[in-house]
């Protein structure tokens, strides 16, 4: 596995980033005094609210509430995971990402080899097809147009044991690389010196090359072209590929840029080659196992909704059973999870081959939802005539249903189940969620879930305090640089209290000083695994009144001095509610007093070293 990458390095990286060259090359920019906005990539839109700050790196939707730096922006549009856009961002600077030594006691250390192995394979694969007869025609065949080929690179592995051996082998360190990528196996035992210790693992196959997000070569899936077995043979897990974890496909989804709605999931190579050949260019296939949670869980990263596809014999409907199971955790509200059987015989390369895109895409629409089709499924286990296949139902359902979260979406799935069955879905929750039920003390219908949801979002702001840790947490998000003008007695005073929003300015406010940001991106790039940078991100996106460093350092001051009042104002008003005082406690008022009035009396920021508008 690949190290950690250091910090350090991303954050020179946010440092350097050009925000608007960035989003630039992928929607078209255009210059608004000191920003740039366009018609927001994240919601339909006419007229344009979505904008890009070059001086703050940082981008926000007013519609929307889209929102964040260069690192986000790729994770949000090219859907790419965190260590991706970090990848794709050095890319586009001409940086290699350095990994730090990780857990693993060097292992020789980098994957790189073994990508480099992989891609060297899969362009010799690419490269035997076109000039193989026998590939040639199956190929054809298969109704493969060289456009498809070319598109999903894929490459034909002659019927040898050791053509790849041979070819890319030579060394000790590529041999190993080989077998570390599953290319070739080891014998099991070696009669003679002669003989080679390994032998090619595909042979007089097509070859799919199994790419990533960024398109590196992980692994290989081959389809034998003759009668063999096993038809499918795919690369084994190795370092670089986990089957539960690669859709196969997913690369070349993103690769056609069409904004993604939604994800059908195929069983095949074949399958996904031949969807997008016919224009269905939003399948993707798992590898030779089911859908696991893990599929799922990047699919919805994604997008919110998907299809999952299958043949309508029994492995189909067995599969789909199996996708179901996994699909419950992650159902919930505002996403579509629907299953759709293809007549008995046919798999998408077949049927979209002899009805075309359109009808293949009509189907779609008579696809099941996820709570039809689970209720179908159990209806076919059970005999809903009589009262013990209804009680029989409920049984196999429950499992079931406690895997989907509480909230409307399951509230909804009680309901239609319980249609099946003639009972009321008070009745059904009453029966599965019993202890639920008495534990929160209330009903868990769609009513009080909505209501609890609403307690969830909102924001518990506290009292003063509060707004001015707020304000001021919001000048240093926009204005990173006005850290610098706080003196250390201030600083200090904010370390003293005991007010978490203070403490949090603190930690900002030092940790700026000892290492000044360019911009707020490289700033919330830094906090980027805190809590607090959900808010941070939030205020970035707000409009800020003041709009020039100086008079922003001047509010940050005076902000910070009420603060560092806050606990002797308290002090004061308690003292004061007091009424009785004693000889001790009257002295303390009096000093208390004086204190108030001397901060008070100050000239606003006092010398702490604001400079009216710099050099
Ligand atoms: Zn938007």
């Amino acid at each position: 596995m690949a190290g950690r990458i250091p910090q350090s390095f991303i954050d020179d990286l946010t440092a350097r980033a050009d925000i608007v060259e960035l989003i630039g090359s992928r929607v078209e920019l255009k210059k608004a005094g000191r920003e740039y906005r366009a018609c927001c990539p994240f919601h339909n839109e006419k007229t344009p609210s979505f904008w890009v700050s070059p001086v703050k790196q940082f981008y926000h939707c007013f519609g929307c509430g889209a929102h964040g730096t260069a690192l986000g922006f790729l994770m949000e549009y090219d859907k790419l995971s965190f260590p991706e856009a970090i990848e794709e961002l050095a890319g586009r600077l001409g940086l290699d990402v350095p990994r730090e030594a990780g857990s693993q006691p060097d292992n020789s250390g980098s994957t790189t080899p073994l990508y480099d192995m992989n891609l060297r394979v899969a362009k010799y694969f690419a490269s035997v097809l076109p000039n193989d007869a026998r590939a040639k025609e199956y190929a054809k065949k298969r109704g493969l147009t060289r456009e498809t080929i070319d598109k999903f690179m894929i490459g034909f592995a002659t019927n040898s044991w050791n053509e790849v051996l041979k070819r890319f082998g030579a060394k000790d360190a590529d041999r190993k690389a080989l077998a570390d990528c599953g290319l070739i196996i080891e014998r099991e035992r070696t009669d003679s010196r002669t003989l080679d210790r390994h032998y090619d693992r595909f042979r007089d196959r097509l070859m799919f090359p199994i790419r990533d997000s960024r398109g590196r070569v992980l692994a290989f899936g081959g389809r034998i072209i003759d009668q063999g077995e096993p038809k499918y043979l795919n690369s084994p897990e190795t370092m670089l590929f986990h089957k539960g974890r690669e859709l196969y496909g997913l690369y070349e989804v993103r690769q056609s840029r069409t904004t993604l709605r939604r994800l059908m999931v195929v069983e095949g190579y074949m399958d996904v080659a031949r969807l997008h050949q016919a224009g269905v260019n939003y399948a993707v296939a798992t590898l030779g196992t089911a859908t696991t949670p893990e599929h799922l869980r990047r699919i919805f990263k994604l997008v919110n909704e998907v299809v999952f596809c299958f043949d309508g014999d029994k492995a189909g409907r067995a599969a789909a059973w199996r996708a179901l199971g996994n699909a419950l955790p992650e159902a919930r509200d505002g996403r579509q999870i629907r299953f759709l059987f293809l007549p008995e015989g046919h798999d998408p390369d077949s049927l979209v081959g002899v009805e075309g895109r359109e009808a293949f895409e009509k189907r779609l629409d008579g696809a099941l939802p996820l709570s039809e089709y689970l209720a179908s499924a159990l209806a076919e286990q059970a005999d809903l005539s009589h009262a013990d296949g209804r009680a029989q139902f409920a049984e196999l359902a429950r499992p079931l249903v406690t895997k989907v979260a509480p909230g409307v979406y399951r509230d909804l799935l009680i309901d239609r189940l319980s249609e099946s069955i003639k009972l009321t879905s008070a009745r059904l929750n009453q029966l599965w969620f019993n202890e639920v039920t008495d534990a929160a003390g209330n009903h868990l219908t769609s009513a009080p879930s909505a209501s609890e949801r609403r307690t969830v979002s909102r924001p518990r702001d506290g009292g003063g305090g509060k707004g001015l840790v707020t304000k001021a947490v919001k000048l240093v998000v926009h204005f990173p640089a006005i850290a610098g003008k706080v003196s250390g007695a201030q600083l200090t005073q904010l370390e003293m209290t005991d007010d978490p929003g203070s403490r949090f300015l603190f930690e900002l406010l030092d940790q700026l000083q000892q290492d000044p940001a360019a911009h707020t991106a490289q700033l919330l790039e830094r906090w980027r695994d805190r809590p607090e940078v959900a808010r941070m991100h939030a205020l970035a996106g707000e409009e800020m009144l003041v709009i020039d460093e100086s008079s922003a350092a001047l509010d940050l001051i005076s902000a910070i001095e009420k603060l560092a009042l806050e606990p002797t104002m308290r002090r004061h008003d308690e003292l004061m509610a007091k009424g009785d005082l004693t000889d001790d406690e009257r002295a303390e008022l009096r000093d208390l007093n004086l204190a108030i009035h001397m901060a008070k009396a100050k000239p606003s920021p006092q010398g702490s070293g604001v400079t009216p508008q710099g050099q």
